[in-house]
């Protein structure tokens, strides 16, 4: 026998189990966005390395360690498994003229990929859902945001998410705070580890985002951005907070939130859980005021956000959620010759009607047939034999709920109504 292949560490399969799961989510999702006039955008998974360099950051994790890049071997261009959505999201508009005296409000869904270490919630090909808006000054969008997304945990049914806000000003009030911080980080460079002291002057305010419990003090007693912020973006963090209030959400304010990614500015945002150990984030965004510009666009504000899909599965699992299976209407059962060619046009019949028809297949008694209908969870069998076959009738068998196992002999042309009334 052929040695077999395996999936990629970091990689998962999504198995047909776990399916009920993910389409159950992926329904709710879609329904809200548009209950929130979102419009979906798709863009490739390969982009230009530059971009992710331009649009995330030289001195992010992700660029600096996390990519999947590699070298077209065909052509020589220097390409990237997309690390995330918001860069790609913003070439687009840019280069199909759809930011310049407009607003948009886009989502997108999908793999994204991160060479990391693979762990419980922390893979290397995941996904996600994330949301933009273009155009708008906020803070109403940036509330509305953070909203829809509590919005989301209860149409989803979870519970026990917080929610954490900071603001990082603009970038004259970041300039500021960036040499008073590397004034304070110098006087701590002793203690500092090595991506401390790599970062002290390329990303000093990444140096507060370690999980390095070691210098969790120093992070904690650092200056603080919020000590540098200008009257407008006091009038815009207080903006939201005041609609946030309205809306009765609870938060805290972190001042240590920068986000992994470079191009946040003003308000910033994760949703997390206490009920997945490390990997505790499940929903991250803010304000991106420069990235448009950065990337060759015209200026144009935005804030959007995204979301680990994988993370909230685990999530629902792990509050036993259940997801509604998606089940068949009617489990074709038959058996003989004549029978078959019938059942074959039946079940088209019945699914043109709109009815959702499982066609038995590969033969087998009629005992194991009903074995594989009731396994279906289907609500109905529809049986044809020989006899039925030749006087285009059936028998309409109920497989779930009170009456399940009543029968009946139905006209194969009065199925669609029976089947319909009974629904
Ligand atoms: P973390 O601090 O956990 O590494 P991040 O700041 O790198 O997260 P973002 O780039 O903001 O994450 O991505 C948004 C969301 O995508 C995260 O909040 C998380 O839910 C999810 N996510 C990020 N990286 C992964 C991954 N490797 N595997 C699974 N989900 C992920
Ligand atoms: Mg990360």
């Amino acid at each position: 026998m052929a040695q077999t292949i395996q999936g990629i560490r970091g990689m998962n399969d999504i198995l047909p189990q776990e399916g009920a799961r993910w389409q159950h989510f992926d329904a709710v999702v879609r329904d809200w966005l548009a209950a929130y006039g979102y419009n979906q955008i798709r863009t490739p998974i390969v982009e230009a390395t530059q971009l992710f360099v331009r649009g995330v950051g030289e001195h992010t994790d992700i660029v600096e360690k996390e990519m999947y890049a590699f070298e077209d071997s065909l052509n020589g261009e220097q390409l990237v498994l997309r690390p995330e959505g918001t860069a790609g999201c913003v070439r687009a508009c840019i280069e199909h003229g759809m930011l310049y005296n407009q607003t948009q409000r886009l989502w997108y869904t999908g793999p994204m990929f991160r060479h990391e270490r693979p762990q419980k919630g922390r893979y290397r090909q995941f996904h996600q859902v994330g949301v933009e808006a273009f155009g708008f000054n906020g803070p109403d969008v940036d509330a509305e945001m953070i909203v829809m997304l509590a919005d989301l945990w209860r149409r989803l049914g979870l519970t026990g998410l917080k929610l954490e806000l900071n603001t990082l000003g603009d970038s004259v009030e970041r300039a500021a705070h960036r040499q008073a911080l590397i004034a304070y980080l110098e006087k701590h460079v002793d203690i500092l580890d090595e991506d401390g002291k790599r970062r002290l002057y390329t990303n000093p305010l990444r140096v507060l985002d370690t999980k390095n419990p070691a210098l969790q003090d120093m992070a904690e007693n650092a200056p603080k951005l919020a000590e540098f912020l200008g009257e407008e973006s006091r009038a815009h963090f207080t903006g939201l907070c005041r609609l946030l209030d309205d809306a009765g959400l609870s938060y805290s304010l972190n001042h240590r939130l920068v986000r992994g990614l470079d191009y946040y500015n003003r308000s910033v945002f994760e949703w997390t859980t206490d009920q997945l150990g490390a990997q505790a984030t499940v929903a991250a965004g803010g304000r991106y005021d420069g990235l448009v510009e950065q990337l060759g666009g015209k200026p144009c504000p935005a804030v959007g956000f995204a979301m680990g899909i994988e993370r909230l599965i685990l999530l629902l699992e792990t509050q036993g959620v259940d997801a509604p299976r998606a089940v068949p209407d009617v489990y074709l059962v038959h058996a003989g010759e004549a029978a078959a060619r019938s059942a074959f046009r039946v079940a088209r019949e019945l699914r043109e009607a709109g009815l959702k028809v499982v066609l038995h297949a590969g033969g087998g008694s009629f005992k194991s047939q009903f074995k594989k209908a009731d396994a279906s969870g289907a609500h109905f069998a529809v049986v044809i034999g020989d006899e039925e076959a030749a006087a285009a009738t059936a028998n309409l068998k109920r497989l779930t709920g009170e009456s399940g196992g009543d029968q009946q002999v139905v006209p194969q042309n009065e199925l669609v109504a029976r089947l319909s009334a009974a629904a």
